[in-house]
């Protein structure tokens, strides 16, 4: 049987097979690709805590992606889980106090974006070949920080490919900038705009929708693609990492199999999450899925009532990767809580666009409601909790990690439930050196980037990640900025196609 991938906008007779929704990024009518059925996930839980990580990537990719060979999958997985991750479990899971904590940020850009993007262009490249692609496929996206900079480092060189990458000049940490205007690869074009990443995000939609301009770059031999986490080849890998720190809490004594468990997410536009929702339909034994979010907290909202309100002020917070107001993934939620209804969920999404809000039914609310909890932190809340946490355990997280951290906290004092806790935590504290520093600290800290970093190192004493001891030295290699609204323009130039 092959498992095949219908827009969330339209009709389940233009279903594409795995491959092809990868290579399409967004389906032409706006939508989001989600598999027309139930994946069927060959794994035995009992097993679990024996597997590599590379072993249980294999068995989820394969539930997906019925149309790759094993051999194809295999390969993927061997290239992408490497010894570019500083930890051979990939994605250990570590007890500090009465947490699990998910470490996603072992790889080549010390955040949790490096388990899918460094599988994503391999994925991407078998499945070009698979479907006979003869046009350079060009990868356009949107980054509050951490996507850009993982998705370049995932596509850089790669033959066949050349990456274009958006980010708000304002919206993303000293390091994150640092790392965005050093990237290597003679395929990387890195161009910072004057906006937030809203705008950013919203452009980049637009001119993926935007039928002219495609056919426009199929005459030159370009065909865009997404990187971003609305491809279902960046989903997909996510949902391994829920799968292996189940196994990893077996294996620690944590549980026993067949036990439930709560896992708290920091979420901006809602991928990693989802990621865990889908573990949990393909079986993963799942109790509460807690939506963290930052100050940002238009989830929150939705979750309590329903109501998706994207018309509120925007803040810049010290987790920047969650300074979100239209988190994409949230349609493919929408999409399965409406019971598969395309209609509907298309009809919400051109609300969201045309007037900045939608309300679901509350039938859909109470499906939501089954899984998915959700709460925010403030800016205080975020910095007491990385205080909090290593003072009592010495354990640093980063800012983003402890809004999961915070929210976890909040959900356990509402709600009595104490169900073994996995806090998922999305990025090393030295990407968010200056913030780590203040919470630790106890007062803002002014010295920011390289030099906070050597700081923060002498606070912690954890050793730096090769990603960060590389900026010391490394060369600036794009210094573009460009208007929001000046977008296509610079692709435009970039591929020499005016
Ligand atoms: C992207 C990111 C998030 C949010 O993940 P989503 O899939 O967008 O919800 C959280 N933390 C960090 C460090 C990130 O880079």
């Amino acid at each position: 049987m092959t498992l095949l991938y219908r827009s969330t906008r339209g009709a389940a007779d233009n279903a594409l097979t795995a491959s092809a929704a990868i290579l399409q990024g967004l389906s032409p009518d706006g939508g989001l690709y989600v598999p027309t059925e139930q994946p069927q996930l060959d794994l035995d839980l009992n097993e679990l805590p024996n597997m590599s990580y590379q072993e249980v990537a294999f068995k989820v990719l394969k539930a997906f992606l019925t149309d790759f060979t094993d051999e194809e999958i295999k390969s993927c997985v061997d290239a992408a889980y490497d010894d570019k991750f500083d930890d051979a479990r990939i994605a250990p899971v570590t007890h500090h106090g009465n947490d699990y904590y998910l470490e996603l940020f072992h790889g080549a850009t010390i955040a949790f974006k490096d388990l899918a993007l460094s599988i994503l262009p391999h994925l991407m490249t078998t499945a070009a070949k698979k479907n006979h692609f003869k046009k350079e496929i060009v990868i356009l996206t949107a980054t509050s920080g951490d996507t850009g900079k993982a998705a370049m480092a995932g596509f850089a060189d790669v033959s066949g490919t050349k990456i274009i990458v958006f980010y708000p000049s304002q919206g993303v940490s000293a390091i994150q900038k640092q790392q965005m205007i050093t990237q290597v690869g003679e395929n990387t074009y890195v161009v910072a705009i004057n906006g937030n990443f809203d705008q950013a995000q919203t452009n980049v939609k637009e001119i993926f929708n935007d039928q002219a301009f495609q056919a426009q770059l199929a005459t030159k031999g370009f065909q865009f693609s997404s990187a971003n986490s609305i491809n279902i080849g960046r989903l997909v890998p996510q949902v391994a990492y829920y799968f292996y720190a189940y196994g990893q809490l077996i294996k620690q004594g944590g549980i026993q199999n067949g036990d439930t468990i709560n896992f708290s997410v920091p979420t901006g536009n809602f991928g990693d999450i989802l990621a865990g929702y889908y573990a949990k339909q393909l079986g993963l034994p799942v109790n509460r899925l807690i939506c963290a979010s930052n100050q940002n907290n238009v989830l929150t909202d939705f979750f309590k009532t329903g109501y998706y309100d994207r018309i509120r002020p925007f803040f810049t917070t010290t987790s920047p990767s969650m300074d979100i107001l239209v988190s994409s993934n949230l349609e493919r939620l929408v999409f399965h809580a409406t019971g598969e209804d395309a209609t509907q969920t298309a009809a919400y999404m051109r609300e969201l666009e045309k007037n900045g809000h939608y309300q679901v039914k509350p039938a859909v609310l109470e499906q939501l409601q089954a899984t998915f909890s959700a709460d925010f932190a403030s800016g205080d809340d975020d910095q007491q909790a990385i205080a909090k946490v290593f003072n009592q355990t010495q354990f640093a997280i980063d800012p983003h990690t402890a809004v999961a951290k915070a929210v976890a906290d909040k959900y356990r004092q509402a709600t009595d439930d104490h169900h073994p806790m996995v806090i998922v935590s999305t990025a090393s504290p030295y990407k968010f050196p200056n913030a780590v520093l203040s919470a630790i600290e106890g007062h803002d800290v002014t010295v920011d980037g390289l030099d906070a970093v050597q700081q923060l190192f002498d606070h912690i004493n954890v050793p730096l990640p090769k990603a960060i001891k590389v900026l010391f030295d490394a060369k600036v290699r794009h210094n573009t900025t460009v208007q929001p609204d000046d977008m296509r323009a610079a692709i435009t130039k970039i591929l020499k196609i005016d």
